[in-house]
Parts: C-alpha cells; structure tokens; sequence
C-alpha cells in the first residue's frame, strides 16, 4: 500500500478533512483543516480511501482524543478537535447552509461536554477465546468493535453492561450471532433519568425463553440495586433493527420517569426522548421563548414523542395539539398530562403527513406550530398543509440542518420568512447539532 504526504484543505459536514490523491477529492477521518499528514491510500476500483498514518504539521485546533476508541468507534467525530474549535465548526456548518434566510445566532455550547448521552446502547457478541464483548458494530459489518467505557455516556452504564457480561458467563448464556441466528442476548439498551437517577435496563434477547431469569434479574439488581427497571424485549428476526415488537416487564415498573423544566415525564423503552437531558432544557426553553405565547393560542406539536414539548407550552398555550407515530410514545404523553394535571393538551396517533392534511381539510385554527421531525426531515403533505393552515409562526427543530434546510426552503417560497435560527451543541464531540428556528407569515 501507498504513503503519501497531503495538506488538508478543508472539512466535510461530518468533520472529515479534505484532501485530494491522485487528482481525486478524499474524505479522511482524524485529520483538520490546514494540517499536513501522512496518509496510506487504498484504491480500488471505483473508490480511494485514505487513512492517517502521521500528522506532520498540526492545527492549533487540535487536541490528543481523551478516548481510546476514538479512531476505531466512529460513534464520535471531533474528539480530535478541542471543544472550542467543535463549536467554531458547527457554527461554520449551520451559517454555511442557513446562508439564504440569515443571520445564525452563536451556538450554545456544553460547560461539562461529557458523560451527558442518558441512552446507552451495546451490542453483544462472542470474541475470541470464549469471551462474551460489547460494543457497536463496525461500519457495514457484522463484526462487534468491543467498547467497554464511553466518555460521552452515562458513567453508570459502563458498569451494568460489564456485569451483563459477566453473569452472562455464569450462566452460560451466549450472545446472538447475527450470521448464523444463534445465541440468545443481542443488546443491551440502558436509558437513565437524570434528574430522576431512575435507570432502566432493557435486554434485548432473540426467544421468548430465558433460561435461569429469576436468578439472571436477582444477581444483576444484586450488584446494581441502582437499577429501577427490566424489560425483556423479544427480537427473533434476523435484523439489525436492535428493538423487537413484543414486551416483557422483569423487574419494576417498565419506564423511567424524568424531569425537563419542571415537567414530569415517562419514557418507555421504544419511545423517542432527546439525548442531552441538560442541553434539552436548554434548547425547549429556546424554542418555547420564540413563540412569544400569550395564553390565547392553538398550538400544534408535531412529531411530539411522549409530548414533552406540548406539555411544557401548554402553560403558556390555550390548548395544545401533539401528534406522533410510534403508539409507545403517544400513550406515554397521555399519561404525561395526567401525571403533570394539564387538561388542555390532546394527543393523536398518526402520521404527522397524514394529520395535517385533515386539519387543513377541517380548516382547524392553529397560531403556532411546533415541529421536531427525524432527521429525514418532514414531508410535502405536512408542509403543504402547513401552508393552507397559515399559522401565525412555526417553529422548527431539527437534528438534520440538512433536510431543515430544504424544509426551509419550501417554507419560504410559500409565504414564511426566517426570523431567527439558533444552533444548540446537543450532541458535543460528534459532528451532529441541532437547529432552532423561528419562521413567521409574510
Ligand atoms: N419532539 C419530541 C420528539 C422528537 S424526535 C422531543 O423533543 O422529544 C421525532 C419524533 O418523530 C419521534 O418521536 C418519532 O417517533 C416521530 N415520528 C417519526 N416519523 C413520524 C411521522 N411520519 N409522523 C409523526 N411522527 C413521526
């Protein structure tokens, strides 16, 4: 294999330098604009590939990964980027795209950018000589990278999954092989409540049948009496969707329940709750602000989860609206009201396409819309619909400037204008951010 010397000239939007090999535009992890390395091609037909063997000259920016698994992972991107220059770049990624409606807000950043994920996933695996390992899949393979402490995690799941691990080999209990479909633990799932310090752990295993369970829950609780729930959840498909359809309830009451501005809520183990329960705070109160709300509006929060948004803006709100997708969610938000005594929010299951094109049908007065799509972005018929309903504002949350963008872009050419857009480092140490924005009727 060739070595080569290049400077790198530039970062693509997931934090890989730009370099060019033989007359070619290559994408290289671990290496920063301005700086010169050493890196070994790989070419094959149709693709060159380079990895960095040796930085010759380093950026200012940069800083020694403080993960040993950093290069291998993937699960992060800047962990060779001081956290300063991580938000220069982020900010640098959003006035890049946000260029045509505006002026970007700076972004509001992390005091302790650590240990802040509340949701732990590992996959299990069978390494060598007999072990049992954790850890993510490598880049479209099978194969398990083993990962035993993560920085941006919780620091209590580390611990859980390591005892897994172990009771597993007592009790002979082997990990899913995702080839030959044997095996019986596939992943762990931990989801901890930070300010609740409620945990729950989810197995995910491949048969209804677990052998030795009782004793399994006894001894796993027994070491980590931290923990406030178990759930089993049954995934006998040959996938690498990690959560199956069916539910079981081991241990406890089968949710953790957490506070984000003074709401309560509970979350269940395939229902969405954002990531960065700080940040979170941070970013709803952001939104929430932008409205301006008075006390007399219609508001409808679209892809609403277990309607942490509705409930927090009901306050301020004649009535709310929350429509969502996954039913594990919306019957958490209805229990969500109920626990926070508020009355005047509705949820529905559907489609936020499909509810939108009613509402408009109906002519339902809404004032304000809140909209907080995955990162596919949203869709024509709930834009459109949009547009016939005319609120006054909308705002738009994303974890995909991208697909905002061209959301953006839609909503501008039908009758809104950009007002604000404020960027919030929700997910520090990846090349990931989440936008806010501020769009009104022209
Ligand atoms: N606003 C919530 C959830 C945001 S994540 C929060 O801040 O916690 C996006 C949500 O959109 C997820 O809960 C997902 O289940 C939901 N979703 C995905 N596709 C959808 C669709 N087509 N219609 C409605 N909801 C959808």
């Amino acid at each position: 294999m060739e070595q080569v010397k290049v400077k790198c000239f530039g970062m693509d939007e997931e934090g890989k330098g730009l370099i060019k090999v033989r007359g070619r535009l290559v994408h290289v992890s671990n290496l920063l604009e301005g700086e010169t390395a050493v890196v070994e091609v790989i070419q094959r037909k149709d693709f060159i590939k380079a990895k960095v063997i040796k930085i010759v000259e380093k950026s200012k920016d940069r800083v020694s990964s403080k993960c040993p698994y950093f290069i291998q992972c993937g699960g992060c991107q800047l962990q060779h980027m001081s956290y300063e220059s991580q938000a220069e770049f982020k900010q640098q990624k959003i006035e890049k795209l946000m260029k045509p409606y505006g002026k970007v807000n700076k972004i509001l950043t992390m005091q302790e950018p650590y240990y802040y994920r509340n949701k732990i996933h590992s996959t299990l695996a069978q390494g060598k000589n007999g072990k049992v390992i954790s850890g993510i899949y490598e880049e479209n393979t099978h194969n398990v990278i083993p990962i035993e402490s993560c920085l941006i995690q919780d620091k209590r799941a580390d611990e859980i999954v390591a005892s897994v691990k172990e009771i597993m080999k007592s009790f002979k209990l082997r990990p899913y092989d995702e080839d030959s479909g044997q095996g019986f633990l596939r992943h762990v799932l931990i989801k901890t409540g930070f300010a609740s310090n409620e945990i729950m752990v989810v197995l995910i295993v491949s048969s209804q049948v677990f052998p030795g369970k009782n004793n399994f829950i006894k001894l796993l609780l027994q070491k980590h009496p931290e923990i406030t729930t178990i759930v089993m959840n049954i995934n006998n498909r040959k996938t690498s969707v990690v959560l199956g359809e069916v539910e079981k309830v081991l241990y406890g009451k089968g949710y953790i329940e957490d506070t984000l501005c003074d709401c309560v809520f509970q979350i269940s183990p395939k229902s969405f709750y954002q990531v960065n329960p700080i940040q979170t705070e941070i970013l709803y109160e952001k939104a929430i602000n932008m409205a301006k709300l008075t006390g007399k509006e219609t508001v409808l929060d679209a892809y609403c989860g277990i309607g942490t948004i509705s409930l927090i803006a009901s306050r301020k709100a004649k009535s709310v609206i929350g429509v969502e997708l996954n039913k594990d969610a919306v019957r958490d938000a209805v229990k969500n009201a109920k626990r926070n005594k508020i009355s005047n929010v509705m949820f529905y299951n559907d489609d936020a396409g499909d509810f939108m094109v009613n509402l408009s049908k109906e002519k339902q007065n809404i004032d304000t819309v809140f909209m907080d799509p995955p990162r596919s972005g949203s869709d024509e018929k709930f834009l459109s619909s949009i547009v016939k309903l005319k609120p006054r504002q909308i705002i738009y949350i994303s974890c995909n400037a991208v697909t905002q963008e061209r959301d953006l872009n839609y909503l501008t050419k039908n009758g809104y204008k950009v007002e604000k857009i404020q960027p919030v480092d929700m997910f520090p140490h990846t090349s990931h951010v989440e936008t806010v924005c501020l769009l009104e009727r022209k």
